[in-house]
């Protein structure tokens, strides 16, 4: 039994699951999608792909947060940065990431007060420390990082703080994953599901694309072997016409998830319908503070006209981010737009297909 993370990386071991993935004989083309940006990365740098048959497509999906939010929520930021006696706090990755008309970075170069923070807790923090200031943290992510957020809320309040605030722009899986099942373009043969996700949620979110939808769904693990284990695992499902539910990662995820991180998302959020970048709007698939939350909530504090959002033309990062395309396809990729320069989102976070593909190269289709 494999219990250390060296061990998941072992490149005979590799090699043998590469073998077994062969063996199993599938000579149609088949489509997996990976739904988390930090599998996106561990496919690229493993070179994973080099190492299936060429009818075994892995396709990237919408889960690196940084890349599905929308560029009105960036443009909110920076309106936000902008305004007197506000301090921004966030994740680096959302610091780079360009809007319709500005980045947090380029509005900081203006003079704005931006800060980088590793948990919300430090947004409370300085909170605490600038009684005179309007702290906002820039609220993203999934499942995942939301209950941090959510109970950074509740100790502002215990705190009784009136100057902290959250621009709210989660994400929840379930209802993107229907979205994609019903995408009538992209034939998804498997789902490589999330395994820090499930970590909270539980394995019970993927049962509608088993059972509704007969796409097989593995929660993996992020070393190379757990993702070769994964794959195995749908490709044996394929093989034998089953769409199963299973935990590939079940030294991590628990069937049940994090039941006291889900209450605490229900105590501080309420569902809401959300715009994911390259998806469109999808019902029930974000999360907004709730009534008794409410004093906390960024949008209060913006009382201005926000512009209709723009893309850049050539960016195709939302088709990339529902597998309809790969960052080969992008005419700016490497030229207009590159780690150091970003022009879409998903080259900004070290989980975005094209930042990995810049990184990694041949290792991303
Ligand atoms: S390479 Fe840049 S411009 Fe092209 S799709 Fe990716 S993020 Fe968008």
């Amino acid at each position: 039994m494999m219990k250390y993370r060296d061990e998941f990386a072992r490149e005979d071991l590799a090699e043998a699951f590469s073998r077994i993935i062969k063996d199993i004989g599938l000579t149609e083309n088949i489509n997996l999608m990976e739904v988390c940006g930090t599998h996106t990365h561990s496919i690229a740098k493993y070179g994973i792909r080099d190492m299936l048959p060429p009818n075994i497509r892995l396709l990237s999906g919408p889960g690196c947060p940084v890349c599905v939010t929308p560029n009105l929520f960036i443009d909110q930021l920076t309106v936000l940065a902008e305004m007197p006696g506000v301090i921004i706090t966030t994740f680096g990755d959302m610091v780079r990431v360009p809007g319709s008309f500005s980045s947090l970075q380029e509005t900081k170069g203006r003079g704005a007060d931006v800060r980088i923070c590793y948990s919300p807790d430090d947004a409370v923090r300085i909170a605490e420390e600038n009684p005179d200031k309007k702290v906002v943290f820039a609220g993203v992510g999934f499942e995942t990082t939301a209950p941090g957020v959510a109970a950074a809320i509740i100790d502002a309040g215990e705190k009784n703080l009136s100057n902290f605030f959250v621009l709210a722009g989660f994400k929840t899986l379930p209802n993107a994953l229907r979205a994609l099942a019903q995408m009538p373009d992209l034939n998804l043969n498997g789902l490589i599901c999330p395994g820090h996700l499930s970590v909270v949620t539980g394995t019970s979110i993927y049962r509608e694309m088993a059972e509704v939808f007969k796409i097989p769904c593995v929660i993996s693990g992020f070393e190379a072997l757990d993702i070769l284990e994964t794959i195995r695992l749908l490709l044996l499902q394929i093989s034998e016409g089953r769409a199963e539910v299973e935990n590939g990662y079940s030294r991590v995820v628990r069937d049940e998830g994090n039941p006291k991180a889900m209450a605490i998302l229900g105590e501080v959020f309420r569902e809401t319908d959300s715009v994911w970048r390259g998806i469109g709007n999808i019902s029930s698939s974000g999360l907004v503070l709730n009534e008794k939350y409410s004093r906390f909530d960024a949008l209060n504090l913006i009382n201005v006209n926000i512009p209709a959002p723009v893309e850049p033309s050539f960016c195709i990062c939302g088709q990339i981010l529902t597998g309809v395309k790969t960052p080969a396809d992008c005419p700016g990729f490497g030229k207009a737009c590159t780690p150091d320069n970003p022009a879409g989102a998903c080259m900004v976070s070290s989980e975005g297909a094209c930042a990995a593909w810049y990184r990694f190269g041949r290792n991303i289709e």
